[in-house]
């Protein structure tokens, strides 16, 4: 890395409002992650997580403030036309799969980099193959995603977002909706990806991941960051009166 990469974040929002009509959502959210860095955000249902999310990849306009993506300024990007680069570079997965019922596993990978990247059908479903073999899906290509787990589906989700080789995922709660023995499958997935070096973003409610994978955590309160720092701080040292009882609710 050179020293440049090094002081400049691939991911930086500043000061960053959002309101839907009178409800003030994001009241100056401030955040930022480096190149290769794990970021985790973590607080109460309905303190703006997801549209922290949402503002990174333009799924959302704020109000004031500024996003810089590598080297887009998110927020000068207005059309949905201006925002396709952006979204090139940014994945997003949801809680829900969202995959297409009525493809197959590898249709589902392949679909989006050839069709909308435009690339070579052969060398995309040689690519796809070897990230089923990475969310440990091997064998599955052919299956249709109803004859799946949900764990098995959230790893097709991922491995699709991958097939478009993008710079930095977001996911928004992935192993939220899952039976409890799927969860470690799919945290296992997104642990890889973190230690080779994928820029993620990871809402989560699971605590001891996000202890495990973040260089640093960002804890959420109604639509401000009360507290950030490394997860060695925030889990057993946090100095916020609101952090610590949101802990002590979820530990
Ligand atoms: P979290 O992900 O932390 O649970 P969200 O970012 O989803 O929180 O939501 C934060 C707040 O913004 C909530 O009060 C929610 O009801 C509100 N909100 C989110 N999206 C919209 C929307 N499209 N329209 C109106 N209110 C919204
Ligand atoms: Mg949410």
């Amino acid at each position: 890395m050179t020293d440049h990469q090094q002081s400049a974040p691939f991911i930086e929002m500043r000061d960053v409002y959002k309101s839907f009509g009178s409800t003030a959502v994001l009241k100056g959210v401030t955040l930022s992650v480096r190149d290769g860095g794990v970021v985790c955000i973590i607080g109460p249902s309905g303190s703006g997580k997801s549209t922290i999310l949402r503002c990174i990849n333009g799924l959302m306009t704020i109000d004031r403030g500024t996003i810089r993506v590598g080297s887009f300024a998110v927020e000068t990007l207005k059309s949905d036309k201006q925002l396709v680069p952006l979204r090139h570079q940014v994945a997003m997965v949801f809680q829900q799969y969202n995959l297409f019922p009525h493809r197959t596993v590898l249709q589902n990978l392949t679909m989006a980099p050839v069709q909308v990247l435009g690339e070579n059908p052969a060398a995309v479903r040689e690519r796809a193959l070897a990230l089923l073999a990475k969310v440990r899906l091997t064998g599955k290509q052919d299956s249709y995603p109803g004859e799946l787990s949900g764990g098995q589906q959230q790893r097709v989700a991922i491995a699709r977002a991958l097939a478009m080789q993008p710079k930095v995922i977001l996911f928004d709660e992935v192993t939220a909706a899952l039976d409890p023995e799927m969860v470690s499958e799919v945290l296992n997935v997104i642990r890889d990806l973190a230690r080779e070096g994928m820029t993620c973003v990871l809402v989560t409610h699971e605590m001891r991941f996000a202890q495990e994978v973040a260089d640093e955590v960002f804890f959420t309160d109604r639509g401000v960051i009360v507290e950030h720092g490394p997860p060695g701080t925030i889990f057993q040292n946090p100095t916020d009166p609101r952090l610590k009882a949101f802990l002590d609710k979820v530990l």
